[in-house]
């Protein structure tokens, strides 16, 4: 038997490094589902779309083949048979994941290999519908957030872009995210809110381990 932790909340409330953490110091495995999307919207990057979105979306998918690998313990994405888990990282290529997540086709395209990397492991998986659509039945539910400037701060650390600019991301993508028809971005009924604003990295990591182990032993 084994166990699944679903985690979602909005981009940039630190839901990769403190899973990845988390996952690490229990003894599961990590999964990143924003990647997944990430690597859809390269692929309509490369095949010259713009967020508009203006093409046939069957027709890319169709030619189009996503696969995740555990190397070391870390997720590694492949699109096409090549590892783009570096090249997802843009703002191009967020602001075109955000795009291609509202289409039903796409999330249709990834929802089973997300429900088969649950199936056998034990996983923390992290994204925006897990708790309410990927992984209804997840044994945890936490839905981690902090507020925008929090989350902006964070993300601005380390980066070349501007804070204003970093902000005026996060808050366009929030509002994509949760206003979308399919799968909008939101705190399942049964999720635990977690809200780090006011936390490290340390204490927000020992706040999820924490909820955690509260329900799974
Ligand atoms: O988590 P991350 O910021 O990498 O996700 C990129 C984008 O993918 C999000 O802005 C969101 O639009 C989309 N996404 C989603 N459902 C998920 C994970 C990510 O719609 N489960």
């Amino acid at each position: 038997m084994s166990f699944n932790i679903a985690i979602d909340g909005p981009a940039g409330a630190g839901k990769s490094s403190v899973a990845r953490a988390a996952a690490k110091k229990l003894g599961y495995i990590y999964v990143d589902t924003g990647a997944l999307y990430r690597a859809v919207g390269l692929k309509f990057l490369k095949s010259g779309a713009d967020t508009a979105l203006d093409c046939d979306i069957s027709a890319v998918l169709k030619s189009t083949v996503v696969e995740i690998k555990f190397i070391n313990g870390e997720q590694r994405v492949l699109l096409d048979g090549c590892d783009v888990s570096d090249e997802i990282r843009t703002p191009e290529a967020s602001k075109m994941a955000s795009a291609v997540s509202a289409k039903p086709e796409v999330r249709a395209f990834l929802l089973e290999m997300q429900r088969k990397a649950a199936a056998d492991s034990n996983v923390i998986m992290d994204g925006r519908d897990i708790g309410t659509v990927v992984l209804p039945d997840a044994d945890v539910k936490i839905y981690l957030t902090a507020s925008p400037e929090v989350r902006a701060e964070r993300r601005f650390k380390g980066t070349s872009v501007s804070y204003e600019a970093v902000l005026a991301d996060i808050i366009s993508r929030d509002s994509a995210d949760m206003n979308r028809e399919i799968a909008p971005l939101k705190k399942a009924e049964d999720a635990v809110l977690a809200d780090t604003s006011d936390c490290g990295f340390d204490e927000s990591v020992e706040l999820i381990v924490k909820i955690i182990k509260e329900r799974v032993g």
